[in-house]
């Protein structure tokens, strides 16, 4: 007797010995995983005595959920505005501008966009980044909780204005002084966390140059005393090296080890500008860092080191960061870059294998969001967070190497069921806890009105005449 009786098809199951079964099957029953096995031996107990059975293709793939370790809700809503940007720029003419002009309605809008694309593409549990007090952090945690995702949700907290050296950018909108930050933060803590496990409050501090080392310091203690975690972009671009250099003569990993920002219960974002002792100091201190591929290309910020980190023992995890920067939230695709950036970084065709790109998108996030043992892979006993991927499609036959067709052939968009926390999320392409027609209608809506008051992007940015 189970709840949910997934049959069929290859099931990747991400266990500690990496096993794949063919003809399998999986028993849901009050969230949890009951049992994994071959279909034909766990039949008799479940396939007739289960409330709800879904029958796979011999050939779909039935995967642990995907776990995206780096998304920006509130840049739903700023997709294809700042093209053709470098970091600092990108934040200061365009993206800071837009979000710091929010009304809460249109983060919330932003925010539900996000959520679907993601759900829709494999997502079932993602970390973001930094909401801030403007974008109205409660109604959108409350809708998280409601859309069945699983989230670790940090909020910004900062004390000064500038980005690396360049001191008083950061947009008037977006400026929460003193310890405003810090202790809404707290407040989300005590409100929302750990609720029904699904829902974390966690610190995200802003980068160096808008936080003092007090506040950083600060932070990091009372994450360790509340046991939540810290997320914190770092060493993206070149100028954030200059700046620790520049001020405390310190790399930027570490400087973060040195105001208590590295640890199992740290994501550093980016860290494409590392050497090998920060490599090194990464893999000591099991700090996780969530790779972001099309973000750092597209950004024109330079290329992770991701194999190296790898081969020293960094628990590397992806991410998609933002509307703005990939501008897409689907990790699958994600995948895709993340294996191809490494042999040309490298000139080394070898340097990463799509086992090792498969393990970033989900065990090693479950790792990095400290829930691995409760989500990131099919065993019994944990949460039964799975999607379902239709491999009756064109580009993913013949069917000779499920995993390499995964990470390098397939997109979000082939992920046909997702199963969180037990409970039916997505059945056919469908989103069961969403309105899709309603929140794509509300997206629009809410960004031509942002871009109205913010006086950016209203025009499609093109050098090809409109008529
Ligand atoms: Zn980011």
């Amino acid at each position: 007797m189970a709840d949910i009786y997934v049959r069929g098809g290859w099931i990747i199951t991400m266990d500690s010995k990496r096993r794949i079964i063919k003809d399998g099957a999986i028993a849901i029953e009050d969230g949890e995983i009951r049992a994994v096995g071959k279909a034909e031996e766990l039949d008799k107990d479940y396939r007739y005595h289960s409330d709800v059975v879904i029958n796979n293709n011999p050939h779909d793939i039935v995967m642990p959920g995907l776990i995206n370790t780096h998304v920006h809700l509130a840049q739903g809503l700023l997709r294809a505005c700042a093209d053709y940007l470098p970091l600092i720029p990108w934040l200061k003419d365009r993206v800071w501008p837009l979000q710091g002009n929010y009304k809460p309605g249109e983060a919330l809008a932003s925010a539900k966009l996000v959520t679907l694309e993601m759900i829709k593409t494999g997502t079932t549990t993602f970390l973001e980044t930094g909401l801030v007090g403007r974008y109205g952090p409660d109604k959108i945690i409350e809708f998280l909780h409601s859309s069945g995702i699983r989230a670790a949700v940090a909020r910004h907290v900062m004390d000064m204005t500038g980005y690396a050296l360049e001191e008083n950018i950061l947009h008037e909108g977006l400026i929460e002084l003193g310890d405003k930050s810090y202790k809404d933060t707290i407040r989300l803590y005590h409100k929302y966390h750990g609720w029904d496990n699904r829902i974390w409050i966690w610190f995200g501090p802003r980068t160096p140059g808008a936080v003092s080392i007090e506040l950083y310091r600060k932070m990091a203690e009372k994450a360790k005393e509340l046991k939540t975690g810290i997320t914190m972009h770092l060493a993206e671009v070149k100028a954030d090296v200059e700046y620790t250099m520049t001020k405390f003569g310190k790399k930027p990993v570490e400087f973060a080890h040195w105001v208590g920002l590295t640890g199992p219960n740290v994501v550093l974002v980016h860290v494409v500008w590392a050497t090998d002792e920060e490599i090194k100091l990464l893999a000591e201190t099991k700090t996780t860092v969530s790779h972001n591929p099309c973000s750092n290309m597209k950004l024109a910020s330079g290329a992770a080191r991701i194999s190296d980190m790898l081969k020293a023992g960094v628990n590397v995890a992806l991410g998609t960061d933002g509307g703005p920067s990939n501008n897409d939230y689907d990790l699958l695709r994600e995948m895709k870059h993340a294996a191809l950036l490494q042999p040309l970084r490298t000139l080394d065709a070898k340097a990463i294998r799509v086992e090792q790109v498969l393990e970033m998108a989900t065990i090693n996030g479950a790792r990095a969001l400290m829930i691995d043992h409760m989500v990131g892979s099919i065993e019994p006993g944990k949460r039964a967070d799975i999607i379902v991927v239709d491999f009756n499609k064109p580009h993913l036959k013949p069917f000779n190497n499920p995993l390499s067709h995964l990470v390098y052939s397939a997109t979000g968009y082939d992920v046909k069921h997702s199963i969180i926390d037990g409970k039916l999320v997505m059945f056919n392409g469908k989103v069961l806890t969403l309105d899709e027609e309603e929140i794509l209608k509300e997206a629009d809506k809410a960004a031509y009105s942002l871009y109205e008051r913010a006086g950016l992007c209203r025009e499609p940015e093109t050098i090809w005449p409109i008529e």
